[in-house]
């Protein structure tokens, strides 16, 4: 039982988008995480303010999640309520601009992947790079998530966010501060609503071939068949975190049911049912052993949501 007024959500959205008691675990990648006291999906403005208002004057702890694929969620789980943004994949035409190039509005909760390959589809070019990261449009502007020699911040204008007042604004691209895995969604606490795009006219067909053969390379290095938030650590600057955890002898390295994977060093990997407390310890083991060996401080990429001082 929540010591908050969780149940209320359900006659602010519908019984559908609403479920209490919810293990997070069927809500990440990792396929690890305790419950949340409600989790609630919500696809637009509108749910999204109705559920945030009542969360703030209820005192209710809020946080927002998109496709819970760079998360690591506590075993004890999250208090209060986690909104979940999700929507249908995006499947509309662009705005057309004269010289050809295309303008989409992509809510965030929507695919990143499936916006990406819709997009080459109808012949534009520049979301190749997206294809294979399992996000949704929110978070990977959260993010600038990007692979390949492409992130979000080299094909995105602006973006609809809410602040914490609750207002709605439009951020440009320059205000978006949209770093190495950072921007100013983080920062601030925004929560993006929308994101606009700007692509070139390309080929259909050459960008669907890209994205095959990217995602063949993604098979080929990641290991892809086992769970897990991808990239586990940022690049540090002039080195890459997996090299760096692979010569420091951690390959395979295990945790519980949590392994530095032996495909790509660069990811934890859930093989058989690890905890959020097994990922954590391995994560601080990583980070001692790289550092000692290297002098490099190997900074997460996953986001923590939860409280984790009994890890410690
Ligand atoms: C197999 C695998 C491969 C991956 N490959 C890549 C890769 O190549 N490149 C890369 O960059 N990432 C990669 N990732 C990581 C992950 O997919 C990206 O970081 C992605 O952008 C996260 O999006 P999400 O919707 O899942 O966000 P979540 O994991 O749900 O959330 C991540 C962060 O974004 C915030 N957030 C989510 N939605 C919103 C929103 N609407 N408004 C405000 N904040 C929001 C959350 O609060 C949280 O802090 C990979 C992950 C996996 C599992």
């Amino acid at each position: 039982m929540s010591k908050y007024p969780v149940e209320q959500f359900i006659d602010i959205l519908t019984k559908e988008q609403v479920y209490l008691d919810e293990p997070m675990s069927k809500h990440t990648t990792f396929r690890i995480g305790g419950k949340a006291d409600a989790l609630t999906v919500v696809s637009d403005f509108r749910e999204l303010r109705a559920v945030l208002w009542f969360a703030q004057n209820y005192g209710i702890p809020y946080s927002v999640i998109g496709n819970g694929s760079n998360l690591l969620v506590s075993d004890e789980g999250v208090e209060g309520v986690v909104v979940m943004l999700k929507c249908d994949d995006y499947e509309a035409a662009p705005e057309i601009l004269e010289d050809g190039r295309g303008i989409f509005r992509v809510p965030a909760g929507a695919s990143l992947s499936s916006f990406a390959k819709h997009a080459a589809k109808l012949g534009y070019s520049g979301t190749e790079f997206a294809a294979g990261i399992p996000g949704s449009v929110g978070g990977a502007v959260a993010m600038n998530a990007g692979a390949y020699d492409g992130e979000i911040k080299d094909i995105i204008v602006s973006a609809s966010v809410m602040d914490g007042k609750l207002n709605r604004k439009s951020v440009s691209r320059d205000d978006l501060e949209l770093g190495y895995r950072s921007s100013s969604v983080l920062t601030y606490g925004y929560t993006v609503l929308e994101a606009e795009f700007i692509l070139e006219r390309g080929n259909a067909e050459a960008s669907l071939e890209k994205i095959s053969e990217l995602n063949a390379q993604r098979r080929k290095k990641q290991p892809l068949e086992y769970p897990s938030a991808g990239s586990t650590f940022k690049r540090p600057d002039g080195f890459f975190a997996g090299k760096l955890i692979e010569d420091a002898g951690l390959a395979g390295f295990t945790v519980g049911g949590a392994q530095v994977s032996e495909k790509h060093c660069g990811f934890i990997v859930n093989r058989s049912g690890a905890t959020a407390k097994d990922v954590y310890k391995l994560i601080n083991i990583i980070q001692q052993r790289v550092y000692e060996q290297f002098g490099v401080n190997l900074e997460p990429e996953v986001r923590l949501l939860g409280d984790f001082s009994y890890a410690d």
